[in-house]
This record gives C-alpha cells, sequence and structure tokens, in this order.
C-alpha cells in the first residue's frame, strides 16, 4: 500500500520506525545495505574520445589541420623525408594542444565535483533517540526528519508532524504555486502527486513551516529519481571574459587569413613558386594563432577556484571569479557573518525588574520568563557519547536553553510537563514565532520575538519601562527577544499570525550578546582601502546593528541607519540621493534586500550581496555576486548563490574578492603575453616577405617557439603570486574589457617590437650567412625574447621593485623554455631537421642583446609612467 493512503501511524509501523527515537545505528546500517545510499545515479559525462574530438571544433584549430593538409601536400611535391617533419610537427602540436586541452578540462571539472561535494546537503535526523546532522546521502527508509522552511527535501517521506507547512512542487508538477502539506490527510491511491498533502518529494523545496516525517522512498526509488534521467543538464558555463577570448581566436583566425590571401596575391604577382607561397602561407596562419591561449585560460581560472576554495569561499559559476574581482559593494547579514553567532544571554527584564546578569540562581519569575521562552524554541542542547554538550538550532533560542540549563530547567521535562499543542514557526519576515502549549490545563499561546515588531500590534502590559530597557539593551549591541502569552479556549483550526500573534500579554525581555568576529575589522579596513562599501543588512533592531557596525568600522560618523519601515516610505529617488550615505539597514525584510541590490545597480555597482534563508533566494539571485552561508545557510539559499562561504565569514568575501583581482589581472597578464608574442610572429612574416619576399621563420620553427618559449612562461605567468597593492586599486568597472586602461595599445606595440628586432635579426644572419642563418637568428630573437619578455609582463611596476625572479613558477618555466630552445640551436641533427644552422659567436651575442632589448625598453618605460 502507498504512504499517502495510509495514516502516519501505520506507515511509521511498517517501517519500524518511532518519531521519537527513530532508527537505530544498527538497523541503518542493515538499510544502508538494502536500499543503498539516497542518491541520484550521476548523469552520463561525455567520454574522454567525445571530448578530444570537441577541441577540434575550434577555428584555430582547424586553420592549423588546413595548414598541415598544406604542408604535406607541400612535402610530397618536394619528395623529401625531411620535409614532412614540418607537417608532422604542426599535427603533433594540435594532438598534443587537444590532449592538453582534454586533461585541463577533466581536472577543472573533477576539482569543481570535489568542491561541490564539499557543500553536500546535510539532513536533520532522529536516530538513537537524539537529533543529529548527517549527510543526505545516508538516509534510509524508516528515517525520521526534521524539516523546515528552505530545505530541499532529502527523500520521498511520508508526513507524521506538519506546521504551516508549503511546499514547491514545481520540479515535479510544473505547478508554481507551493502546495499546503497535511499530516493528517489520507489520500485514495492513484491520485496525482500534487494532491497527495500528505507526503513531501525528494528535490522539492520547503517554502514554509516546519515538519517532522519518515522517510518512504531513497534514492532512484523516489519520485524525482523515476524522472532524473530527464534533468541531466549541461552545466558547462563558460565565463563571459573566455567567451570574448573565444571570439579574439576567431577573429586571428580570420585576420590570418586575410594576411595569407594578401601575401598569396603579392607572391604570385612577383611570380615566387608556388610551394614558397604555400609555406609562408601555413607560417603566418600558425603564427597568428594563440593555440595555448583558451587552455591556459582554464587553467588560471581553475588554480583560482581551488585557491578561493582553501580559503573556504566555493565558486558554484565560474563567471563568478571574474565578477568578483570588480566588486564594488558588499552587503552584509550581520548575524553570523560579522558576528560570531554565539549567542550567549546576559540580561533579563521581567515583572518590572531588571536582571543585569542573569546567573544560576534566579527567581521564580525569571525562571517563567526563561520557560516560556523556552517551550517557543525549536533548537536543542544534547550531551554526546564525550560528555559534550552540543547545540543544535538556532544559537537565539540554544542561548536560552543554556541559560534555563543553568537554572536547573531541561528542555525536555518542561516539554513533557507541558506538551505542545501546535505551532507557527519563525520566519524573517514576521520576526517572531508562536506555539501553543498545554500549562496547567491550559492553552497557552506563547509569542517569542523582536520586541518592536511585536509591539506594533499586539501587546498590552507595563510597556513604558520595557521600551527604555529593550533601548539600552540595544544600544549595548544586545539581541532583544520579547516574550508574550495569551491564554485561549480551543486550538484554532487554521493557525495564522493574525490569530495567534495578537492581543498577548507582555511578560518580559531577555538580551543577548553576539560578539563581533575578530578578523572582520580588518577586513572591513582592507574593503574600504580597495573602494569597496561595506555595508550591514539586517533583521535585527537598528540600535544593536548600528553598535556593532560601528565597532567594526562599517558605520562612521555622519552615516545613516535606517529601518525597514523607514526605507519602504522612501520612494526610488530618494534611496538613489541617499544611498552613498547608509550604511546600515536594519529590520529589513529579504524583500528590502531586492531593492537596495536594484538602486546599487543601476548606479554602475557590482554588488554582493549574502543571504542564508528561503526568501533570499530573490536578492542573491538578483545580486551580482550572490552568497551564501554554508554553516546556517538553507538549500534553498545554496542554490541560488554564486558563492558559498563555507565558514559564514564576512572576512571570506573580502579575499575572495582579492583572489578575484588577483585572478583577473593573471588573466590579462597571460592574454596580453600571449597576444603580443603572436603580433610579434605576424609582424616578422608579414615584413619579411614584403621587404624581401623572403619566409623569415618556417611554420615548425613558429611553432616550437610557440610550444616551447611562449605556453610554459604564459602558463607560470597565469600563476603569478597575488601582488600586495591589489586590495589598494579601486574597483574595476563592470564593462572595462580585458585590453582597458592601454594594454591593448601596449600589447600591439611590444608585438611590433619583437617583429622589428626578429627582422633586424634576419636581416643580419641573411647577410652574414644566408637564409638559414637570417632564420636562425630570427628564430633566437623572437623566442628568447618571449622569455625575457614574460618577466615584464610581471607587473607595471620596475622588476626591481617587485624583484625579478619572485615568481618562481616562471623561472623554472624559463628554465625549460630556455633548455628547449637552446636544444634546437646547437643539438645536431635537430638544428638542421629545423631548417637551422650554427652562427659565429658574434651572431650568437648580437641575437641575446637583441632578445633582452624588450626588457629594457619596458624598464624604461616603467620608469617613465608610460607602461600599464
Ligand atoms: P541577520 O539578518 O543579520 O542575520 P538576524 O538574525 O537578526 O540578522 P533574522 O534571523 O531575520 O535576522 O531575525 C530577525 C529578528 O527576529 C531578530 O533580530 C530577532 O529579534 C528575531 N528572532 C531571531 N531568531 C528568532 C527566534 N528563533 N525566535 C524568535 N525571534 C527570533
Amino acid at each position: 500500500m502507498s504512504a499517502y493512503t495510509n495514516e502516519a501511524k501505520y506507515v511509521l509501523q511498517d517501517l519500524q520506525s518511532d518519531p521519537s527515537n527513530g532508527l537505530s545505528t544498527q538497523e541503518v546500517e542493515k538499510r544502508l545495505s538494502t536500499y543503498g545510499y539516497n542518491k541520484l545515479h550521476e548523469s552520463k559525462k561525455k567520454t574522454l574520445v567525445q571530448r578530444f574530438i570537441e577541441q577540434f571544433k575550434d577555428v584555430m584549430i582547424i586553420i592549423l589541420l588546413i595548414a598541415a593538409a598544406i604542408s604535406f601536400v607541400v612535402a610530397f611535391e618536394e619528395k623529401s623525408a625531411s620535409a614532412f617533419f614540418e607537417p608532422l610537427l604542426i599535427l603533433f602540436i594540435v594532438v598534443l594542444n587537444a590532449i592538453v586541452g582534454v586533461y585541463q578540462e577533466n581536472k577543472a571539472e573533477k576539482s569543481l565535483e570535489a568542491l561541490q561535494k564539499m557543500t553536500t546537503p546535510q539532513s536533520r535526523v532522529i536516530r538513537d533517540g537524539k537529533e543529529q546532522i548527517i549527510q543526505t546521502s545516508d538516509l534510509v527508509p524508516g528515517d525520521i526528519v526534521k524539516l523546515e522552511a528552505g530545505d530541499f527535501i532529502p527523500a520521498d517521506c511520508r508526513l507524521v508532524e506538519a506546521n504551516a507547512l508549503k511546499s514547491d512542487e514545481s520540479i515535479l508538477t510544473g505547478e508554481s504555486v507551493p502546495v499546503d502539506k497535511k499530516a493528517d490527510a489520507i489520500i485514495a491511491e492513484n491520485e496525482p502527486l500534487g494532491d497527495r498533502v500528505n507526503m513531501v518529494y525528494s528535490g522539492c523545496v520547503l517554502t514554509n513551516g516546519t515538519a517532522i516525517a519518515v522517510v518512504t522512498e531513497t534514492g532512484m526509488q523516489t519520485e524525482m529519481g523515476k524522472i532524473a534521467g530527464l534533468l541531466d543538464g549541461d552545466d558547462n558555463q563558460k565565463t563571459p571574459l573566455q567567451e570574448r577570448l573565444a571570439k579574439l581566436g576567431t577573429y586571428l583566425g580570420i585576420v590570418a587569413l586575410i594576411i595569407c590571401a594578401i601575401i598569396f596575391v603579392m607572391g604570385i604577382m612577383d611570380g615566387m613558386p608556388i610551394l614558397e607561397i604555400f609555406m609562408t602561407a601555413v607560417s603566418l596562419a600558425v603564427s597568428a594563432i594563440p593555440e595555448g591561449l583558451p587552455v591556459i585560460v582554464t587553467v588560471v581560472l581553475s588554480i583560482g577556484v581551488g585557491r578561493m576554495a582553501q580559503r573556504h569561499a566555493i565558486v558554484k559559476r565560474l563567471p563568478a571569479v571574474e565578477t568578483l574581482g570588480s566588486t564594488s559593494i558588499i552587503c552584509s547579514d550581520k548575524t553570523g557573518t560579522l558576528t560570531q553567532n554565539k549567542m550567549t544571554l546576559l540580561k533579563a527584564y521581567v515583572d518590572g525588574q531588571e536582571i543585569e546578569d542573569i546567573s544560576d540562581h534566579n527567581d521564580e519569575q525569571v525562571k517563567k520568563l526563561l520557560a516560556y521562552a523556552i517551550l517557543c524554541s525549536d533548537a536543542s542542547i544534547y550531551i554526546d557519547d564525550e560528555g559534550k554538550e552540543v547545540s543544535v538550532g538556532d544559537p537565539t533560542e540554544t542561548s536560552i536553553i543554556a541559560a534555563g540549563r543553568k537554572n536547573g530547567m531541561m528542555q525536555d521535562d518542561l516539554a513533557t510537563t507541558y506538551p505542545r499543542l501546535a505551532e507557527l514557526p519563525f520566519d524573517s519576515d514576521r520576526k517572531m514565532m508562536s506555539t501553543i502549549n498545554q500549562i496547567d490545563g491550559k492553552n497557552i499561546v506563547i509569542v517569542k520575538g523582536a520586541y518592536d515588531e511585536m509591539n506594533l500590534h499586539m501587546i498590552h502590559g507595563d510597556l513604558g519601562k520595557a521600551a527604555e530597557v529593550v533601548e539600552a539593551m540595544s544600544k549595548e549591541a544586545l539581541r532583544v527577544i520579547a516574550v508574550a502569552y495569551k491564554e485561549i479556549d480551543e486550538i484554532p483550526t487554521e493557525l495564522t499570525s493574525e490569530i495567534l500573534e495578537n492581543d498577548l500579554t507582555f511578560m518580559g525581555v531577555v538580551g543577548m550578546i553576539d560578539p563581533p568576529r575578530e578578523e572582520v575589522k580588518a577586513s572591513v579596513a582592507t574593503c574600504i582601502k580597495a573602494g569597496i562599501k561595506p555595508i550591514m543588512i539586517t533583521g535585527d533592531h537598528v540600535l544593536t546593528a548600528t553598535v556593532i557596525a560601528s565597532q567594526l568600522g562599517i558605520y562612521k560618523e555622519g552615516d545613516l541607519a535606517i529601518s525597514g519601515q523607514e526605507l519602504i516610505k522612501m520612494s526610488d529617488e530618494e534611496l538613489s540621493d541617499q544611498l552613498e550615505k547608509i550604511s546600515v539597514y536594519a529590520r529589513v525584510s529579504p524583500e528590502d534586500k531586492i531593492r537596495i541590490v536594484k538602486a546599487w545597480q543601476a548606479k554602475d555597482k557590482v554588488v554582493s550581496m549574502t543571504g542564508d534563508g528561503v526568501n533570499d533566494a530573490p536578492s542573491l539571485k538578483a545580486a551580482d555576486i550572490g552568497c551564501a552561508m554554508g554553516i546556517t545557510g538553507t538549500d534553498v539559499a545554496k542554490s541560488a548563490a554564486d558563492l558559498i562561504l563555507m565558514d559564514d565569514n564576512f572576512a571570506t568575501i573580502v579575499e575572495a574578492v582579492r583572489e578575484g583581482r588577483g585572478i583577473y589581472n593573471n588573466i590579462r597578464r597571460v592574454v596580453g603575453y600571449l597576444l603580443g608574442t603572436n603580433i610579434g610572429e605576424i609582424a616578422v612574416v608579414f615584413f619579411a616577405m614584403l621587404l624581401w619576399r623572403k619566409t623569415p621563420l618556417l611554420s615548425m620553427q613558429l611553432l616550437w617557439i610557440n610550444l616551447a618559449t611562449d605556453s610554459l612562461p604564459a602558463i607560470a605567468l597565469g600563476m603569478e603570486p597575488i601582488h600586495e597593492g591589489v586590495m589598494n586599486e579601486k574597483p574595476r568597472p563592470k564593462q572595462e574589457g580585458i585590453f582597458a586602461n592601454g594594454l591593448g595599445v601596449q600589447v600591439v606595440l611590444q608585438g611590433i617590437m619583437f617583429g622589428l628586432l626578429s627582422l633586424i635579426a634576419f636581416k643580419i644572419g641573411m647577410d652574414d650567412g644566408g637564409l638559414a642563418d637570417g632564420r636562425t637568428m630570427a628564430f633566437i630573437v623572437l623566442g628568447l625574447s618571449q622569455v625575457h619578455h614574460a618577466f615584464s609582463m610581471r607587473s607595471h611596476k620596475s622588476l626591481f621593485k617587485i624583484g625579478p625572479f619572485t615568481n618562481k613558477s616562471l623561472n623554472k618555466a624559463a628554465a625549460v623554455s630556455i633548455a628547449l630552445m637552446l636544444i634546437v640551436i646547437f643539438i645536431q641533427p635537430i638544428t638542421t631537421i629545423f631548417g637551422l644552422d650554427h652562427l659565429s659567436i658574434h651572431l650568437y651575442a648580437m641575437a641575446w642583446i637583441l632578445s633582452i632589448t624588450p626588457v629594457i625598453v619596458l624598464e624604461i618605460a616603467k620608469a617613465l609612467g608610460l607602461a600599464k
């Protein structure tokens, strides 16, 4: 019989489980071996061969393949064995490139997968009579799970208890309105899934309420499992920069083709042998194409993602890496992100008396206040096997439960003596929660929440003094929670805020401290230096928030701190006018967050926003960088975010921005370097052809240069450590292109310089000993000057200021590159196979001097402030 056609107690019997104890560890192990893990089969991955073939879809690679084909034809015509070396080398490079591409893609994907594993979902279950947090994949049928708003439902479950529960089942049914769920409903067999209101289904989202449920199906047996195959999406996201670079590659290919055509026409008109024209065309195509670029950019991005993960920031979408670097506004929650979320109850106010320090010997009134607050709490504290106190749930509540324990009041005893009959769960919009408990034979509604929100519509009692106490406590940065109650005759059939949270008698307040995180102050200072405005957006009281914000340096003299109510009254124009001055938004609702994001975005700012609750998902999506909390964040917030902060820490966002800036700078270095060298190659081939109708470098020589002296230093440049000053600069504007700030002009000038120097070298060599000597000279100058130039590209500051050899990867890469050059230059028969010749010593010296010239020119330009 299906679980939805039966009462919950029979379903529990069938599954041999019970809601208070759950399953035992032994039973769970048995069931795990019977039912397997609670996982969907993973989507089919592309095979290595498929990936390999995909590498050849690139325009650049296709041009190279055509070049190889032409080169084969030329070799057949020449009928010499050595002529085949050239096309084979081109093919070798193309295949090598494809292999490296597949390898890197695989590696990047693996590391992203590994990161995703770090954020695997967890579930709250009752096992062995205790509430525990376990990996969702370990759930088995019969497990008792506790669910709350914001959770992804971990498996198909029959509800045992449901409070104001709503589930968004659009993923299964297509119905976008959340469905009301009821534990006591019984549904006829074969009713459609959307009508089975006593069940919740794996993969759907709880949008409201809390529940206790028993797992009925796991893994592929769930409704989601049955359709899992349909949902496999290809998440292969490219960053905007990668897309732009792919386009750039295509443009360069087109430029190469145009230049080839010009050379062709020129050669034919001059009556050059057709084979030679073909060879030059091949050289040009090869020289224009930055084969390594896409792969190297992927490598740099994935190294950066790994570095961020080490700093507790998990990047969920690759494009976020780039956007992070240009973040100009960081909107942050207070509790847990700027503060430690370690609440300690310090003070209370009850029955007209102020208690300055809650001790372990409080009077009856204080104990009653604590008892009511505990009864209206969902968190718990238990003692683990080692005798340690473990808190589960909201720290606001655990601090109250801990204070109760100090006064000899155990939560379980209270819950048994005064059983909970119904509840209306907490949400960030109402900022309160309610329960109905049976106390001394009466039905008592207990409401606990933010004092000012409760006071708005519903409490009676001696409130004059209370208001003063609340204000005083808030000014001391305490979070103040009020408790109120009323007696009702019957439990209402519909539990709504209007019915329960009205007409209450005020009982008292408790004040708890949540100290700021120590590292945050320095991070705030870093932000401000980096031209980033930190803003606090909190559900807490405006005074509490302002005190903490000023302790951290977020709020300064002259700034504004406004409440959600004030914000609502402001028009969009007023908000826009005041925006720069407001550094604290208090008592805001999740909807307000979207308005704040949009207001900043209208000023062209890149906004990062933190969030944890179910209602935060829209603002996380609206922000340029949505950051979800790894510890306290709901599944919904995590799935909407671009970045997950594993330690919920503000400082981690700032670190991620620093990394983002570093990665972007490194990509700029790599792109500038590789394109500069390509332009140099085009220039030398084109001008030599124009001036002397000669090919100064054969395609295999160019390919060797690209392989040996381009790729390795480029990868090493991508690993350049983040420079100290990176957080002293203003954020990069949103629309700024990669070639901004003069990089484009610089790249072209540098390219032309390489070209000219190689051209001079070619001429000198040719005059001295003929074509092979000229090519040897051009080969040495072009190759070595690029290796040397990689060092200059590290910074716009002088090499001597940053230390010429402080990028260790570059030192190693340069050594290998130079060794590869020397092998070809000096070792026979390799020299001859490459179409090169041995030179006299003074020519080698001359070549070396020419190759070092770009570094000297750039040092002079840097000294004059001309280089970027
Ligand atoms: P932030 O938005 O910075 O995380 P916050 O924790 O104050 O701050 P919410 O969780 O939305 O934001 O809480 C808003 C207010 O609701 C709190 O200031 C507090 O007064 C009240 N509150 C928080 N938790 C509870 C709870 N478990 N029960 C009752 N009231 C609560």
